[in-house]
């Protein structure tokens, strides 16, 4: 079955194709160029092209000589010619941003979670948020394509549901995305928010470099994104990623699955805020956390000798993560962003990289490399609007077989 049924379906495959190559080359491309990349005939091609053009999703832009002949005109994607809106759910701060169709955030609005567990208020205040943001950011309503919403794991990706998120009680067994769809009236996809992060910066990505990634998301808790081949892995409920359990440190913390130092609680925010002494208790209020963060970094920055080994010791234990999972899934590279990682990769990222070559357990031929995500902070909202994009503008192979259902 292909994935994000509830989306219409955009052109045919060589339309998505051609617009796929376009969206992912800045300067855009010719005519000349795109039958090269794609194998197509030039008349193929040229219906291709106008029938994009007469949808309004590419332009046709400067005229560039080079070498003899005729200048070519350049293909452009037209950015502002579809819109999507991305929101993530987190135990500390709900985040609601739109992108255009080059996956660039256009919008971007944080709101503290609705304090009920009654789920029509909490859809009622999804949607009114996003639509608020739609309206301030003065984009035509009939351009937007819809929703994506990423949230925390375990989830119910057949039933569009958040099933049982520690860190979000109030959105137990809550039917996310049918409830959105009535709320909004517009087609909605729901992912898991690591997922999601790896399509957003998939999306975006110009030279195939993250086709085959790991995404360490260092939030409010720690998750996995993998790509293989340029597509995002789900796994086959639509939970892939779950790292919490990982051993980084066999002297580390307790954890609530009997072991001492898992990745979860080893690097959780609020105990780097408890052992630095900025909290007294390892019951930070969620709300608390970001300026919790903030604090950590201000002393470390300062200097301050407890806040310096608590970032220290973070950075050896994401390194050690980020080794393990290299070790298993061969990638190479590792995309690394998320709310606590923006706030804290000024500290973390020189003692991360200088700890990677050093973890006894690495086994990689060549040197890791590590680049920070894109989409910063944003990534999960951002991945979940650029979900509805890639649902209807990706083209795959898979898509040229006729379904047996
Ligand atoms: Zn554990």
């Amino acid at each position: 079955m292909k994935r994000g049924s509830n989306m219409p379906a955009v052109g045919t495959y060589n339309q998505t194709l051609v617009l796929d190559m376009i969206r992912r080359s800045p300067s855009g491309l010719s005519r000349i160029e795109l039958a090269e990349l794609t194998g197509l005939s030039a008349q193929t091609l040229s219906n291709v092209a106008r029938k994009l053009s007469l949808a309004g999703l590419i332009l046709e832009g400067d005229r560039v000589v080079s070498g003899p002949g005729k200048p070519r005109t350049m293909l452009q994607l037209n950015r502002r010619a579809r819109f999507a809106v991305g929101i993530h759910l987190d135990p500390s701060i709900d985040t609601f941003v739109v992108v255009d169709l080059s996956g660039s955030i256009v919008a971007h609005i944080e709101a503290p979670p609705e304090d009920t567990d009654a789920t029509p208020d909490l859809i009622a205040g999804l949607a009114a948020s996003a639509h608020a943001l739609l309206r301030s950011a003065d984009v035509p309503f009939d351009r937007v394509l819809g929703i994506g919403a990423a949230l925390p794991g375990p989830i119910d990706d057949a039933a569009g549901m958040v099933l049982t998120p520690p860190l979000l009680p109030n959105w137990h067994h809550t039917r996310v995305r049918d409830l959105l769809i009535e709320s909004t009236e517009l087609p909605v996809v729901v992912e898991k928010d690591v997922i999601a992060a790896m399509v957003g910066e998939l999306w975006a990505d110009a030279d195939h470099a993250l086709r085959d990634a790991a995404l360490l998301y260092y939030g409010a808790g720690v998750g996995l994104g993998i790509a293989h081949d340029g597509d995002a892995v789900r796994g086959r409920t639509g939970n892939a990623g779950d790292i919490g359990h990982l051993i980084v440190d066999p002297s580390g913390p307790p954890c609530q699955c009997g072991m001492r130092g898992c990745l979860g609680v080893t690097v959780a925010p609020e105990r780097l805020l408890f052992d630095a002494g900025i909290t007294d208790s390892l019951e930070t209020p969620w709300g608390a956390v970001p300026a919790g963060l903030d604090e950590l970094r201000t002393r470390a920055q300062g200097g301050d000798a407890r806040a310096l080994a608590v970032c220290a010791r973070a950075a050896e234990s994401l390194a050690r993560a980020i080794v393990l999972v290299n070790n298993m899934l061969d990638t190479g590279t590792v995309v690394i962003g998320g709310p606590a990682w923006s706030r804290l990769s000024e500290l973390l990222e020189p003692p991360l990289r200088a700890a990677l070559p050093t973890i006894p357990q690495i086994t990689t031929t060549r040197p890791l490399r590590l680049v920070e995500a894109r989409l910063g902070t944003d990534l999960a909202a951002a991945g979940a609007a650029c979900l509805v994009l890639d649902s209807m503008f990706t083209a795959r192979a898979s898509d040229l077989m006729i379904s047996a259902s």
